[in-house]
Protein backbone atom coordinates (compact mmCIF):
# COMPACT_ATOMS: atom_id res chain seq x y z
CA UNK A 1 0.00 0.00 0.00
CA UNK A 2 1.25 3.58 -0.76
CA UNK A 3 0.59 5.94 1.99
CA UNK A 4 -2.42 9.00 0.62
CA UNK A 5 0.41 11.94 1.51
CA UNK A 6 3.00 9.47 -0.92
CA UNK A 7 0.30 10.15 -4.18
CA UNK A 8 0.14 14.04 -3.31
CA UNK A 9 4.11 14.67 -3.70
CA UNK A 10 3.96 12.62 -6.88
CA UNK A 11 1.30 14.57 -8.51
CA UNK A 12 2.49 18.06 -7.07
CA UNK A 13 6.04 16.50 -8.73
CA UNK A 14 4.58 15.68 -12.33
CA UNK A 15 2.71 19.56 -12.81
CA UNK A 16 5.87 20.88 -11.81
CA UNK A 17 7.83 19.18 -14.30
CA UNK A 18 4.87 20.13 -16.98
CA UNK A 19 4.79 23.85 -16.04
CA UNK A 20 8.89 23.92 -16.60
CA UNK A 21 8.78 22.40 -19.78
CA UNK A 22 5.68 24.52 -21.04
CA UNK A 23 7.66 27.90 -19.75
CA UNK A 24 10.95 26.35 -21.41
CA UNK A 25 9.13 25.44 -24.78
CA UNK A 26 7.29 29.52 -24.98
CA UNK A 27 10.63 31.09 -24.10
CA UNK A 28 12.44 29.10 -26.87
CA UNK A 29 9.53 29.94 -29.28
CA UNK A 30 9.47 33.54 -28.55
CA UNK A 31 13.44 33.80 -28.89
CA UNK A 32 13.42 32.21 -32.23
CA UNK A 33 11.10 34.82 -33.22
CA UNK A 34 12.65 37.71 -32.83
CA UNK A 35 13.61 39.90 -34.95
CA UNK A 36 15.72 39.53 -38.54
CA UNK A 37 18.63 41.94 -39.17
CA UNK A 38 18.69 41.42 -42.78
CA UNK A 39 21.09 43.47 -45.12
CA UNK A 40 18.86 44.35 -47.68
CA UNK A 41 15.42 46.03 -47.05
CA UNK A 42 12.58 43.34 -46.95
CA UNK A 43 10.10 45.41 -49.28
CA UNK A 44 11.58 46.10 -53.04
CA UNK A 45 9.61 48.12 -53.85
CA UNK A 46 8.76 52.18 -53.66
CA UNK A 47 11.40 52.54 -51.25
CA UNK A 48 12.54 56.50 -52.09
CA UNK A 49 12.36 56.91 -48.11
CA UNK A 50 15.04 54.48 -46.55
CA UNK A 51 14.09 52.29 -43.86
CA UNK A 52 15.60 51.98 -40.59
CA UNK A 53 16.45 47.92 -40.49
CA UNK A 54 14.23 45.32 -40.51
CA UNK A 55 14.48 45.36 -36.66
CA UNK A 56 12.16 48.20 -36.41
CA UNK A 57 9.05 47.08 -37.80
CA UNK A 58 8.76 44.44 -35.33
CA UNK A 59 6.30 45.47 -32.85
CA UNK A 60 8.00 46.00 -28.94
CA UNK A 61 4.71 45.59 -27.22
CA UNK A 62 3.96 41.98 -28.36
CA UNK A 63 1.54 40.44 -26.30
CA UNK A 64 3.05 37.61 -24.20
CA UNK A 65 2.28 34.24 -25.79
CA UNK A 66 -0.29 31.65 -24.37
CA UNK A 67 0.28 27.83 -24.02
CA UNK A 68 -1.95 27.93 -27.23
CA UNK A 69 0.09 29.89 -29.04
CA UNK A 70 3.19 27.64 -28.10
CA UNK A 71 1.76 25.10 -29.63
CA UNK A 72 0.90 26.12 -33.12
CA UNK A 73 2.99 25.01 -35.93
CA UNK A 74 5.84 27.47 -37.13
CA UNK A 75 4.96 30.06 -39.43
CA UNK A 76 7.31 30.05 -42.86
CA UNK A 77 11.09 31.89 -41.87
CA UNK A 78 11.35 35.03 -43.75
CA UNK A 79 10.23 38.83 -43.48
CA UNK A 80 8.43 40.36 -40.09
CA UNK A 81 5.32 39.78 -42.61
CA UNK A 82 6.25 36.09 -43.49
CA UNK A 83 6.20 37.09 -47.05
CA UNK A 84 10.25 37.37 -48.19
CA UNK A 85 10.32 35.86 -51.24
CA UNK A 86 13.39 33.28 -52.00
CA UNK A 87 16.06 34.92 -53.10
CA UNK A 88 18.22 33.80 -55.89
CA UNK A 89 21.91 33.45 -55.87
CA UNK A 90 23.13 34.53 -59.04
CA UNK A 91 25.84 32.79 -61.21
CA UNK A 92 29.62 33.96 -60.68
CA UNK A 93 30.95 35.63 -64.09
CA UNK A 94 33.24 33.12 -63.60
CA UNK A 95 30.99 30.37 -63.99
CA UNK A 96 28.59 32.39 -66.59
CA UNK A 97 31.62 32.74 -68.90
CA UNK A 98 32.02 29.29 -69.67
CA UNK A 99 28.77 28.27 -69.91
CA UNK A 100 28.10 31.05 -72.64
CA UNK A 101 31.36 30.64 -74.43
CA UNK A 102 29.80 27.98 -76.10
CA UNK A 103 26.84 29.81 -77.23
CA UNK A 104 28.75 32.22 -78.40
CA UNK A 105 30.57 29.59 -80.56
CA UNK A 106 27.34 27.99 -82.23
CA UNK A 107 26.13 31.62 -83.07
CA UNK A 108 29.68 33.05 -84.16
CA UNK A 109 31.03 29.38 -85.63
CA UNK A 110 30.38 29.84 -88.89
CA UNK A 111 31.51 33.03 -89.41
CA UNK A 112 34.83 32.53 -88.07
CA UNK A 113 35.27 28.62 -89.34
CA UNK A 114 34.21 30.09 -92.93
CA UNK A 115 36.58 33.05 -92.62
CA UNK A 116 39.58 30.32 -92.15
CA UNK A 117 37.98 27.92 -94.59
CA UNK A 118 38.77 30.70 -97.09
CA UNK A 119 42.11 31.44 -95.83
CA UNK A 120 43.32 27.78 -96.14
CA UNK A 121 42.44 27.13 -99.24
CA UNK A 122 45.99 25.97 -101.52
CA UNK A 123 45.64 29.00 -103.66
CA UNK A 124 44.57 31.97 -101.84
CA UNK A 125 44.09 34.27 -105.37
CA UNK A 126 41.44 37.75 -105.71
CA UNK A 127 38.54 36.01 -105.69
CA UNK A 128 39.03 34.25 -102.08
CA UNK A 129 39.97 37.78 -101.27
CA UNK A 130 36.99 39.11 -102.14
CA UNK A 131 34.70 36.04 -100.64
CA UNK A 132 36.82 37.01 -97.46
CA UNK A 133 35.73 40.49 -97.93
CA UNK A 134 31.92 39.71 -98.93
CA UNK A 135 32.00 37.36 -95.51
CA UNK A 136 33.26 39.94 -93.35
CA UNK A 137 30.47 42.58 -94.59
CA UNK A 138 27.73 40.44 -94.47
CA UNK A 139 28.68 39.53 -91.00
CA UNK A 140 28.44 43.41 -90.33
CA UNK A 141 32.24 44.40 -89.59
CA UNK A 142 31.67 47.82 -91.38
CA UNK A 143 33.65 48.75 -95.05
CA UNK A 144 36.66 50.46 -93.93
CA UNK A 145 37.38 47.68 -91.13
CA UNK A 146 37.18 44.67 -93.15
CA UNK A 147 39.12 46.72 -96.01
CA UNK A 148 41.90 46.94 -92.99
CA UNK A 149 41.94 43.77 -92.03
CA UNK A 150 42.10 41.93 -95.37
CA UNK A 151 45.24 44.36 -96.33
CA UNK A 152 46.94 42.99 -93.24
CA UNK A 153 46.10 39.09 -93.88
CA UNK A 154 47.19 39.30 -97.35
CA UNK A 155 50.51 40.96 -96.17
CA UNK A 156 50.51 38.43 -93.18
CA UNK A 157 49.35 35.45 -95.77
CA UNK A 158 52.37 36.11 -98.03
CA UNK A 159 55.16 35.97 -96.03
CA UNK A 160 54.18 33.37 -92.93
CA UNK A 161 50.89 32.00 -94.35
CA UNK A 162 52.77 28.14 -95.36
CA UNK A 163 50.08 25.97 -93.77
CA UNK A 164 46.59 26.07 -92.57
CA UNK A 165 47.53 25.93 -89.35
CA UNK A 166 49.50 29.01 -89.99
CA UNK A 167 46.51 30.57 -91.56
CA UNK A 168 44.08 29.72 -88.35
CA UNK A 169 46.91 31.91 -86.09
CA UNK A 170 46.90 34.93 -88.64
CA UNK A 171 43.03 35.12 -88.58
CA UNK A 172 43.01 34.67 -84.76
CA UNK A 173 45.70 37.45 -84.20
CA UNK A 174 44.12 39.66 -86.76
CA UNK A 175 40.50 39.40 -85.82
CA UNK A 176 42.00 40.09 -81.62
CA UNK A 177 43.82 43.16 -82.77
CA UNK A 178 40.58 44.19 -84.63
CA UNK A 179 38.42 43.70 -81.98
CA UNK A 180 41.10 45.73 -79.98
CA UNK A 181 42.38 44.18 -76.57
CA UNK A 182 43.55 47.45 -75.48
CA UNK A 183 40.25 48.95 -74.75
CA UNK A 184 39.09 49.44 -70.95
CA UNK A 185 35.94 46.89 -70.28
CA UNK A 186 35.88 47.45 -66.46
CA UNK A 187 32.38 48.77 -65.35
CA UNK A 188 32.41 51.84 -62.90
CA UNK A 189 30.49 50.31 -60.23
CA UNK A 190 32.70 51.14 -57.20
CA UNK A 191 31.64 53.45 -54.27
CA UNK A 192 33.79 56.74 -53.89
CA UNK A 193 33.98 59.18 -52.07
CA UNK A 194 31.26 57.98 -49.47
CA UNK A 195 28.61 57.91 -53.09
CA UNK A 196 27.33 55.12 -55.03
CA UNK A 197 28.37 54.74 -58.70
CA UNK A 198 25.46 55.54 -60.93
CA UNK A 199 25.14 53.78 -64.09
CA UNK A 200 22.49 55.36 -66.75
CA UNK A 201 21.22 52.28 -69.10
CA UNK A 202 19.90 53.89 -72.40
CA UNK A 203 19.32 52.34 -75.72
CA UNK A 204 15.51 52.03 -77.99
CA UNK A 205 12.56 49.97 -76.52
CA UNK A 206 12.81 46.42 -77.28
CA UNK A 207 16.48 46.23 -77.62
CA UNK A 208 17.07 44.10 -74.04
CA UNK A 209 16.97 47.23 -71.90
CA UNK A 210 15.17 46.42 -68.83
CA UNK A 211 15.99 43.16 -69.25
CA UNK A 212 19.52 44.09 -69.13
CA UNK A 213 19.27 46.18 -66.04
CA UNK A 214 17.76 43.22 -64.96
CA UNK A 215 20.25 40.94 -65.53
CA UNK A 216 23.64 43.43 -64.48
CA UNK A 217 22.11 43.44 -61.14
CA UNK A 218 22.51 40.13 -60.62
CA UNK A 219 26.30 40.28 -61.88
CA UNK A 220 26.50 42.71 -59.42
CA UNK A 221 25.20 41.15 -56.65
CA UNK A 222 26.95 38.16 -57.08
CA UNK A 223 30.01 40.04 -56.48
CA UNK A 224 28.63 40.98 -53.28
CA UNK A 225 27.66 44.43 -54.19
CA UNK A 226 24.60 46.66 -52.96
CA UNK A 227 22.44 47.45 -55.53
CA UNK A 228 19.48 49.86 -55.70
CA UNK A 229 17.80 49.77 -59.70
CA UNK A 230 15.76 53.40 -60.91
CA UNK A 231 12.57 52.47 -62.70
CA UNK A 232 12.74 55.58 -65.06
CA UNK A 233 11.38 54.25 -68.21
CA UNK A 234 8.45 55.71 -67.29
CA UNK A 235 6.75 55.16 -70.59
CA UNK A 236 6.49 51.29 -70.88
CA UNK A 237 3.78 50.64 -69.25
CA UNK A 238 5.37 47.06 -68.28
CA UNK A 239 8.84 48.20 -67.84
CA UNK A 240 8.46 49.38 -64.23
CA UNK A 241 6.93 45.91 -63.37
CA UNK A 242 9.40 44.19 -65.00
CA UNK A 243 12.22 45.71 -63.53
CA UNK A 244 10.56 45.35 -59.75
CA UNK A 245 10.59 41.51 -60.72
CA UNK A 246 14.27 41.40 -61.53
CA UNK A 247 15.29 42.76 -58.73
CA UNK A 248 13.03 41.05 -56.21
CA UNK A 249 14.41 38.08 -56.96
CA UNK A 250 17.87 38.86 -55.92
CA UNK A 251 16.74 41.09 -53.10
CA UNK A 252 17.52 44.53 -55.34
CA UNK A 253 15.39 47.52 -54.14
CA UNK A 254 13.37 49.42 -57.32
CA UNK A 255 12.22 52.71 -56.91
CA UNK A 256 9.71 53.47 -58.64
CA UNK A 257 7.36 56.43 -59.78
CA UNK A 258 4.03 56.96 -61.07
CA UNK A 259 3.01 55.56 -65.10
CA UNK A 260 3.87 58.33 -67.68
CA UNK A 261 5.30 60.46 -64.68
CA UNK A 262 8.82 61.90 -65.07
CA UNK A 263 12.33 60.20 -65.65
CA UNK A 264 14.07 62.42 -64.08
CA UNK A 265 12.15 62.48 -60.74
CA UNK A 266 12.64 58.59 -60.84
CA UNK A 267 16.21 58.98 -61.30
CA UNK A 268 16.55 61.60 -58.59
CA UNK A 269 14.76 59.35 -56.30
CA UNK A 270 16.51 56.28 -56.80
CA UNK A 271 20.14 57.97 -56.57
CA UNK A 272 18.82 59.70 -53.48
CA UNK A 273 18.04 56.33 -51.83
CA UNK A 274 21.47 54.65 -53.35
CA UNK A 275 23.11 57.92 -51.43
CA UNK A 276 21.08 57.19 -47.90
CA UNK A 277 21.50 53.56 -48.03
CA UNK A 278 24.80 53.26 -48.98
CA UNK A 279 24.84 51.10 -51.78
CA UNK A 280 27.30 50.52 -54.06
CA UNK A 281 25.82 51.24 -57.15
CA UNK A 282 22.45 52.75 -58.59
CA UNK A 283 21.26 51.43 -62.02
CA UNK A 284 18.61 53.58 -63.78
CA UNK A 285 16.71 52.39 -66.60
CA UNK A 286 15.53 54.95 -68.72
CA UNK A 287 13.24 55.67 -71.21
CA UNK A 288 14.09 54.18 -75.45
CA UNK A 289 11.45 56.45 -77.09
CA UNK A 290 13.52 57.97 -80.19
CA UNK A 291 10.90 59.72 -82.08
CA UNK A 292 13.25 62.24 -82.43
CA UNK A 293 16.83 63.57 -81.40
CA UNK A 294 16.01 66.77 -79.66
CA UNK A 295 13.25 64.95 -77.50
CA UNK A 296 15.76 62.31 -76.79
CA UNK A 297 18.67 64.80 -75.72
CA UNK A 298 16.15 66.83 -73.21
CA UNK A 299 14.67 63.53 -71.74
CA UNK A 300 18.14 62.36 -71.26
CA UNK A 301 19.75 65.28 -70.32
CA UNK A 302 17.36 66.26 -68.09
CA UNK A 303 18.23 63.00 -66.04
CA UNK A 304 21.65 63.18 -66.50
CA UNK A 305 21.75 66.83 -65.15
CA UNK A 306 19.31 66.04 -62.01
CA UNK A 307 21.26 62.53 -61.06
CA UNK A 308 25.00 65.00 -61.23
CA UNK A 309 23.23 66.96 -58.43
CA UNK A 310 23.93 64.35 -55.97
CA UNK A 311 26.76 61.48 -57.82
CA UNK A 312 28.52 61.60 -60.32
CA UNK A 313 27.12 59.51 -63.34
CA UNK A 314 29.81 56.84 -63.50
CA UNK A 315 28.41 54.68 -66.61
CA UNK A 316 26.62 55.54 -69.52
CA UNK A 317 25.48 52.02 -71.08
CA UNK A 318 24.39 51.89 -74.48
CA UNK A 319 22.48 48.69 -75.27
CA UNK A 320 22.37 47.95 -78.98
CA UNK A 321 20.53 44.75 -80.50
CA UNK A 322 22.92 42.92 -82.77
CA UNK A 323 20.23 41.45 -84.78
CA UNK A 324 19.45 44.69 -85.76
CA UNK A 325 22.38 45.15 -88.01
CA UNK A 326 22.64 49.11 -90.12
CA UNK A 327 19.11 50.21 -87.49
CA UNK A 328 21.44 49.35 -84.40
CA UNK A 329 24.43 51.27 -86.43
CA UNK A 330 22.23 54.38 -86.42
CA UNK A 331 20.50 54.53 -82.86
CA UNK A 332 24.08 54.35 -81.74
CA UNK A 333 24.69 57.42 -83.79
CA UNK A 334 22.23 58.83 -82.47
CA UNK A 335 22.55 57.70 -78.56
CA UNK A 336 26.43 58.83 -79.36
CA UNK A 337 25.95 61.79 -80.26
CA UNK A 338 23.02 62.75 -77.57
CA UNK A 339 24.84 61.26 -74.33
CA UNK A 340 28.57 60.61 -73.88
CA UNK A 341 28.13 56.82 -73.88
CA UNK A 342 30.80 54.51 -72.11
CA UNK A 343 30.51 51.33 -72.97
CA UNK A 344 28.02 49.09 -75.19
CA UNK A 345 25.84 46.69 -74.56
CA UNK A 346 24.98 44.39 -77.21
CA UNK A 347 22.12 41.85 -76.50
CA UNK A 348 21.20 38.78 -78.35
CA UNK A 349 24.36 37.82 -80.03
CA UNK A 350 23.11 34.10 -79.29
CA UNK A 351 20.61 35.19 -82.43
CA UNK A 352 22.36 36.67 -85.09
CA UNK A 353 25.20 35.37 -87.08
CA UNK A 354 26.54 38.56 -87.26
CA UNK A 355 29.00 39.17 -84.48
CA UNK A 356 30.85 41.90 -86.41
CA UNK A 357 28.87 44.41 -85.43
CA UNK A 358 31.00 44.63 -82.24
CA UNK A 359 33.83 46.15 -84.52
CA UNK A 360 31.46 48.38 -86.45
CA UNK A 361 29.83 49.66 -83.08
CA UNK A 362 33.34 50.46 -81.21
CA UNK A 363 34.90 52.24 -84.29
CA UNK A 364 31.62 54.38 -84.81
CA UNK A 365 31.37 55.35 -81.07
CA UNK A 366 35.36 55.11 -79.45
CA UNK A 367 33.83 53.16 -76.55
CA UNK A 368 34.24 49.40 -75.86
CA UNK A 369 31.85 47.11 -76.18
CA UNK A 370 31.54 45.93 -71.91
CA UNK A 371 28.90 43.41 -71.95
CA UNK A 372 26.92 40.75 -74.34
CA UNK A 373 23.57 39.32 -73.70
CA UNK A 374 23.55 35.80 -75.07
CA UNK A 375 19.96 34.19 -74.39
CA UNK A 376 16.75 35.23 -72.00
CA UNK A 377 17.58 33.44 -69.18
CA UNK A 378 18.43 35.62 -65.92
CA UNK A 379 22.04 34.83 -66.41
CA UNK A 380 22.64 35.52 -69.71
CA UNK A 381 24.90 38.28 -69.73
CA UNK A 382 28.37 37.97 -70.14
CA UNK A 383 31.63 40.63 -69.84
CA UNK A 384 32.75 41.04 -73.57
CA UNK A 385 36.50 39.48 -73.58
CA UNK A 386 38.05 39.78 -77.01
CA UNK A 387 39.84 36.62 -76.70
CA UNK A 388 37.18 34.35 -76.23
CA UNK A 389 35.27 35.97 -78.35
CA UNK A 390 37.73 35.58 -81.39
CA UNK A 391 38.30 31.98 -80.06
CA UNK A 392 34.01 31.66 -80.04
CA UNK A 393 34.38 32.49 -83.59
CA UNK A 394 36.92 30.20 -84.37
CA UNK A 395 34.85 27.76 -83.23
CA UNK A 396 36.92 27.22 -80.38
CA UNK A 397 34.22 27.81 -77.59
CA UNK A 398 33.54 23.83 -76.85
P1 LIG B 1 13.42 46.97 -73.66
O1 LIG B 1 12.15 47.43 -74.30
O2 LIG B 1 14.61 47.48 -74.41
O3 LIG B 1 13.48 47.26 -72.21
O4 LIG B 1 13.47 45.40 -73.90
P2 LIG B 1 13.26 44.19 -72.90
O5 LIG B 1 14.28 44.20 -71.83
O6 LIG B 1 11.84 44.12 -72.49
O7 LIG B 1 13.63 42.95 -73.87
C1 LIG B 1 12.96 42.71 -75.07
C2 LIG B 1 13.07 41.22 -75.40
O8 LIG B 1 14.41 40.88 -75.72
C3 LIG B 1 12.68 40.31 -74.26
O9 LIG B 1 11.91 39.26 -74.76
C4 LIG B 1 14.01 39.78 -73.75
O10 LIG B 1 13.91 38.51 -73.15
C5 LIG B 1 14.80 39.72 -75.02
N1 LIG B 1 16.26 39.74 -74.78
C6 LIG B 1 16.96 40.65 -74.08
N2 LIG B 1 18.28 40.36 -74.11
C7 LIG B 1 18.41 39.21 -74.85
C8 LIG B 1 19.54 38.40 -75.27
O11 LIG B 1 20.70 38.66 -74.98
N3 LIG B 1 19.25 37.30 -76.03
C9 LIG B 1 17.97 36.99 -76.41
N4 LIG B 1 17.80 35.92 -77.16
N5 LIG B 1 16.91 37.73 -76.04
C10 LIG B 1 17.11 38.83 -75.27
Amino acid sequence: MVPVGDYIFLIIGIAVAALALVVGLVTTRTRSRGPEVSRRPSDPDVLAEPRVGEDAETPRDTPTRTIEDAELPEPAPGSPRGSAPTLERPESAASRLVRLRERLSRSQGPLGRGLLALLSRDVVDEDTWEEIEDTLITADVGVTATQELVARLRTRMKVEGKTSADAEDILREELVTLVDPSMDRSLAVDRRDGVPAVVLVVGVNGTGKTTTVGKLARVLVAEDKDVILGAADTFRAAATEQLSTWGERVGVPTVRGPEGGDPASVAFEAVRAGIEQEVDVVIVDTAGRLQNKAGLMDELGKVKRVVEKQAAVTEVLLVLDATTGQNGMTQARVFGEVVDVTGIVLTKLDGSAKGGIVVAVQRELGVPVKLVGLGEGADDLAPFDPETFVEALLGRGN
